[in-house]
């Protein structure tokens, strides 16, 4: 955009000095010190990310694109334009390519492919593709820079900012993994048009997090009128708001290392979520859905522990369910097995049972020594047997 600014028009700042004509974009700083970047914003969001991708043409960076076939399959002419001939890397869809065998081809894909340490990778897809991708930057030649191109609405509001990075091990979930922040986030919502909507649906719950723990402005709109789908004309402003909350969230505690609240809150209705995704398998539900079921859970907790008004529960479970999302187990679980995994779930600390509670809609705090009984009480709510 060098040269052809107009008048009157401020700059926006890409992160590595390049600029983009604020008509074009909107911009959200995470602030980190050195590890500063921004989220651009847009409804041509392709054209941001068009820009982006020009400038690092014009430094002679090389850059790899790393996505999966669903992405490709539906923004084949799309990506071609934006990315033109670079290399490019297409994983299997779903949660096998965060697998230390699709790590090794990838770091082995970025090194044939001559990406040196000016180079750039860019993560187009889902969660899957963004820890994979990031992963990658972060272990290959000791780290190289990548950004996040997020096309589900779950990796748009969650897991694209905040620089959590990683694949699954055997033994579980994302058991290893980088703190690797992206240079840039670029969130284009027109991906959205394509995305099932189960998964729609899937990040409406992450959305609804974020309404819960600290958004209750949000949460009333969403009361008031749920979104369902990727056309509703508010969506691109609740991924804003959203990707705010996380990086104040992400800003004030980094690396989750708060002694009560920061980062942790993130994890609203994730010590359920977890336990009903590790029980069934990582089968029967989305990430998302296990969420939804685990907002149900914490604000049940909270009633109980005394903290959330008991009248909030079912309101809770109301919005929940206009999102076409499940509050409970369908069919039950075993209530063993689930205690079992909330025990094993890596957030829990030293076997203490430590939980994020509501003490109000749009009010989250960890408590820690949450008594079993209670814990147990919920998942019968829920439907384990
Ligand atoms: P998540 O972002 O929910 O963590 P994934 O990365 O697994 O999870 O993406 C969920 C599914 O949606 C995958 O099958 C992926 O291929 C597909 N997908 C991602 N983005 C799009 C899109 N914009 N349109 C259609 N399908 C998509
Ligand atoms: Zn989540």
């Amino acid at each position: 955009m060098r040269g052809g600014r107009r008048e009157g028009v401020r700059p926006v700042d890409l992160g590595q000095g390049m600029q983009l004509n604020a008509a074009m974009a909107d911009t959200l700083r995470v602030e980190l010190g050195e590890r500063s970047y921004p989220i651009h914003f847009g409804r041509e969001g392709r054209r941001v990310l068009g820009a982006l991708v020009d400038r690092y043409r014009a430094d002679r960076r090389p850059f790899a694109v790393v996505t999966d076939r669903n992405v490709l399959a539906q923004w084949a002419l799309q990506l071609d334009a934006v990315f033109g001939a670079a290399p490019r890397f297409v994983a299997d869809p779903g949660e096998g390519a965060k697998s230390v065998a699709v790590l090794g081809q990838l770091l082995e894909f970025l090194a044939t492919q001559r990406i040196d340490r000016t180079g750039v990778v860019f993560a187009v897809g889902g969660g899957v593709i963004g820890d994979l991708a990031g992963f990658a930057a972060a272990a290959f030649l000791r780290g190289i820079d990548y950004v996040q191109v997020p096309t589900t609405l779950l990796a748009m509001v969650d897991s694209s900012v905040g620089g959590k990075t990683g694949i699954n091990l055997a033994a579980g979930k994302n058991l290893a993994g980088a703190f690797h922040q992206p240079k840039a986030v670029v969130v284009a919502t027109e991906f959205l048009a394509t995305l099932p909507p189960r998964e729609f649906a899937a990040g409406m719950a992450e959305v609804l997090k974020y309404g819960l723990l600290g958004e209750r402005v949000l949460f009333e709109e969403l009361a008031a009128q749920p979104v369902i789908s990727a056309d509703d004309l508010r969506l691109p402003g609740i991924v804003r708001r959203c990707c705010a909350a996380k990086a104040a969230i992400v800003q004030a505690d980094e690396r989750e290392l708060a002694a009560s609240g920061g980062r942790a809150l993130l994890n609203l209705g994730h010590t359920f979520g977890h336990a009903i995704e590790q029980v069934t398998g990582y089968r029967r539900y989305l990430h998302g859905e296990g969420v939804a079921i685990g907002l149900a859970g914490a604000g049940r907790l909270s009633a109980r522990l005394g903290l959330l008004p008991a009248d909030d529960v079912p309101r809770i479970e109301a919005v929940v369910t206009a999102h076409r999302l499940p509050v409970r187990l369908e069919p039950a679980l075993p209530l063993g097995a689930l205690m079992d995994a909330m025990q094993r779930d890596k957030k829990v600390r030293a076997g203490r049972l430590r939980f994020v509670v509501l003490a109000n809609v749009g009010e989250a705090r960890t408590h820690d020594e949450v008594p079993r009984e209670a814990v147990e009480a919920v998942w019968r709510e829920l439907g384990a047997s």
